[in-house]
């Protein structure tokens, strides 16, 4: 029996990306070389699809990467000198935080309890801040940061770079990239593709810092360095042997996502979150674990329950797989993603699923 995968990432596949990775390699696509023609026109084509689908200004780049934990090293490494400022509610926007310890920066963090989230008006940043981390929704708790709270910050703070990880959201956040200087993502989350790519839309605003860091200060990294990826990225290159086969399969993704149209996209995503969070208010035994409305995450759902573990045995008896709680949720929560990757046919059947109880 095939399942259907409402795990946080790695996720459910999108219903295109079989037929795209056969495709590819009917056309050998596994086989070019990275210095083609070939290869650099299924750069700049998924490049175009993009940029379409999330609405890339002109002057931003986008490069590839093996993760978005290597975006997070690199972001630190190549604009910050000192001091970067991290918005904290679970385990992902901590992990950044301590990513900037390692490297001996100086990182301050503004932290809520584990289910809540920031408001734009409670958020003071000194001055010595260069960068300001944001996490448009935190995929350990189901918190979702709003676009219109991230947008506020960089219209109080425009000298500081703001940089916002998208990884279990995008496409879905209505985020003005032409605000914001860096939003990343990997694609097996929300994108509903295999692991290993990273995607990372930077304004020449990073570019800059790094150089500057680099000619005044430090080291800005080796091969990925943001200068040494950006200088590629002119020619739709890439500095390294990159995974050629998934930045095709991307390409045609975002092209599907682009003919389903964002809106559509963004729509669907909220009928069905709605779905899901009106079952946990109604239904005995459950709640959403994030109590205040607007920091619901509309794409990673997160509810409380007495005992998770027969419900996931319960719903994976049914081929449908639900995530389990991230580190102390574990004991007292479900996450259900809901990308779109997964239809609302399916959520409905998850929802029937879990209402009949064990
Ligand atoms: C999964 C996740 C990451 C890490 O992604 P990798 O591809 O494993 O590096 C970062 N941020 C958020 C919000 C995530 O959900």
């Amino acid at each position: 029996m095939r399942s259907t995968y409402f795990t946080p990432g790695p996720a459910e596949l999108y219903p295109s990306v079989e037929r795209h990775f056969r495709e590819a390699f009917e056309q050998q696509i596994g086989s070019i070389s990275h210095r083609s023609q070939r290869f650099r026109d299924l750069y700049q084509f998924a490049d175009a699809q993009l940029r379409q689908l999330l609405q890339v200004p002109d002057y931003s780049a986008i490069l590839f990467t093996s993760s978005a934990n290597e975006i997070w090293e690199r972001l630190l490494m190549n604009t910050v000198e000192e001091v970067s400022f991290h918005l904290v509610n679970g385990a992902f926007s901590e992990k950044l935080r301590d990513f900037s310890t390692q490297l001996g920066l100086r990182p301050i963090t503004f932290q809520k309890p584990l289910g809540e989230g920031f408001f734009e008006q409670e958020i003071q940043l000194p001055a010595e801040v260069e960068l300001l981390a944001c996490t448009a929704n935190e995929t350990a708790t189901g918190v979702q940061m709003r676009p219109e709270d991230i947008h506020a910050l960089k219209r109080r703070y425009p000298q500081t770079l703001v940089t916002v990880d998208m990884v279990s959201s995008a496409p879905y956040p209505d985020l003005d990239l032409s605000l914001v200087d860096s939003a990343y993502f990997s694609v097996q989350k929300s994108f509903g593709m295999p692991a290993g790519l990273g995607v990372w839309i930077v304004s020449p605003t990073l570019l800059e810092k790094s150089k500057k860091i680099q000619a005044q200060t430090r080291s800005v990294g080796t091969y990925h360095s943001l200068p040494v990826l950006w200088k590629n990225y002119e020619k739709f290159e890439t500095p390294e042997t990159p995974n050629v086969l998934f930045i095709y399969v991307l390409g045609k993704v975002a092209e599907d996502m682009n003919r389903l149209g964002i809106k559509t996209i963004r729509q669907e995503t909220e009928q069905k979150a709605k779905m899901l969070y009106d079952f946990l208010e109604e239904t005995e035994g459950f709640a959403p674990a994030v109590k205040e409305i607007a920091h619901r995450s509309q794409t990673v759902v997160v509810a409380d329950v007495p005992a998770p573990a027969p419900l996931l045995e319960k719903a994976k008896k049914q081929g449908l797989i639900i995530g389990s709680g991230y580190g102390a949720g574990k004991a007292s929560q479900l996450r259900i993603a809901n990308f779109p990757a997964v239809s609302q046919a399916q959520v409905a059947q998850l929802i029937e699923v879990l209402r009949t109880g064990i």
